[in-house]
C-alpha cells in the first residue's frame, strides 16, 4: 500500500474544464460540486488545498470557496 495518491486518476473533477474548478461563480461551480459528491479523495482534497489558509478561490472538498471563505450555493 502506498500513501501516494494519483490525483489525476482519483479526482472526480479531473476531466472538467479548469474554469469549473477554479471559479468564484456558483453556477460554474455546480459542475464540480456534483463531481465532489462522487469523489473518493474529497477529504484529502480539502486537507491539501487548505482553503481557509490559502485564500483559495474555487471548489475543494465539496464546497465552493472565495478568498478562503465558504460560499453558500
Ligand atoms: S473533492 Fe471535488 S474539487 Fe476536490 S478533487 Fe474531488 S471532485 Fe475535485
Amino acid at each position: 500500500m502506498t500513501s501516494e495518491i494519483d490525483w489525476r486518476r482519483a479526482a472526480a473533477c479531473a476531466s472538467l474544464p479548469q474554469r469549473y474548478v477554479f471559479t468564484r461563480n456558483p453556477s460554474e461551480a455546480e459542475h464540480t460540486l456534483r463531481a465532489c459528491n462522487q469523489c473518493q479523495i474529497r477529504r484529502e482534497c480539502e486537507a491539501v488545498v487548505d482553503p481557509s489558509h490559502t485564500w483559495f478561490d474555487g471548489v475543494s472538498g465539496g464546497r465552493l470557496w472565495r478568498n478562503g471563505r465558504e460560499v453558500a450555493v
